[in-house]
């Protein structure tokens, strides 16, 4: 049995002549983790979930679910939602359910089980149509769940949702991992990928061009913010310090990311030989959104365009 749940082996998808939509993609996915799949729009995410799931044809290197290889078989032990699945408008979560058991041939579901998992118990015997956009994403997750599968899939779970319906769904995917599930899942939430998951790869142009735990990640950096009564003159030799990554501005300080030679003691030392006076100064853990911009700054194979801040 192998260690993995799953491994890529220069899967790679091309569409057309011109789009290379997957690039040689090697991944390794241990069990029990939850491990997101990173990277801007168009980068190539949905194209490696639809692959490993069988619905996107690759076109050339391999994939292995649970060491066994690419076997449709192996799929009943994987739940994933790629896209919002076809439910009834005029049926209940309840109904709905019982219908996809039956089209997946699924004995014995535990529909109340799922139906309160998912926290739409109380609301089970409604219409399908009468959900908020919340609750039908959730109705998707116990559909992904029915066969009880040892993986699930998630691509952009939290889409188009408010806070709290993105709180609920990350509820739910702790609640998923923590009955010894792997997951996988695409987002572009930084900061949601940062509260759910434990390991990540980045994508860019179909490429890995990170990977490794979350933890790590954004230890390997940190944050500094400073503040002086002269910022013009802190901006100054900030900007000529090396070990700065990224300097963002704010009304009265910057916020800084700095490798390993900095730590506040000696960023204040050194700013008060220079005769600025510091009047705050800070550490800060990073952001998994500060380490992404970095992994992207850092990719020299690739044009950059950076992405919006929050949603890439
Ligand atoms: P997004 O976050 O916008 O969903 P993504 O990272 O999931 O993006 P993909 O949807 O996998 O990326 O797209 C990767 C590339 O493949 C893009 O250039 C896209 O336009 C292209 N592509 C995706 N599906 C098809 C298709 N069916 N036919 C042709 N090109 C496609």
């Amino acid at each position: 049995m192998s260690d993995f749940i799953l491994e890529t082996n220069q899967l790679t998808k091309r569409y057309s002549r011109r789009i290379l939509a997957v690039d040689g993609l090697d991944l390794q996915i241990p069990k029990g983790q939850v491990f997101g799949l990173l990277g801007p729009n168009g980068s190539g995410k949905t194209t490696t979930l639809g692959m490993i799931l069988g619905v996107v044809s690759k076109t050339s290197g391999s994939f292995s679910w649970f060491g066994q290889g690419e076997d449709y078989k192996l799929r009943k032990n994987i739940g994933a939602i790629l896209e919002q699945p076809n439910f009834y408008p005029f049926l209940s979560a309840r109904q709905n359910l019982v219908v996809h058991s039956r089209i997946k041939d699924i004995r014995n579901p535990d529909f109340d089980g799922l139906l309160k998992m998912v926290g739409l118990y109380e609301r089970g015997n409604d219409p399908f149509k009468t959900y908020s956009l919340g609750m039908k994403q959730r109705l998707a997750i116990a559909s992904a769940m029915l066969a009880d599968p040892e993986v699930l899939i998630f691509d952009e779970p939290t889409n188009g949702l408010d806070p709290q319906g993105i709180a609920e769904i990350r509820k739910i995917i702790l609640n998923i991992r923590d009955m010894e599930k792997s997951i996988v899942l695409a987002s572009h939430l930084l900061d949601e990928v940062q509260k759910v998951c434990s390991h990540f790869a980045v994508l860019r142009r179909g490429k890995k061009i990170y990977s490794g735990s979350v933890d790590e990640a954004l230890n390997s950096t940190h944050s500094i913010s400073v503040g002086a009564n002269n910022m013009m003159q802190l901006k100054q030799e900030l900007s000529s310090c090396d070990g700065i990554h990224n300097m963002e501005e704010f009304a009265d300080s910057f916020r800084l990311q700095v490798d390993e030679r900095w730590t506040t003691a000696k960023l204040n030392k050194y700013l008060v030989e220079r005769n600025i006076e510091i009047n705050y100064i800070e550490q800060k853990r990073s952001s998994l959104e500060e380490k992404f911009l970095q992994i992207l700054s850092e990719d020299h194979t690739a044009r950059v365009n950076p992405p919006t801040p929050t949603a890439l």
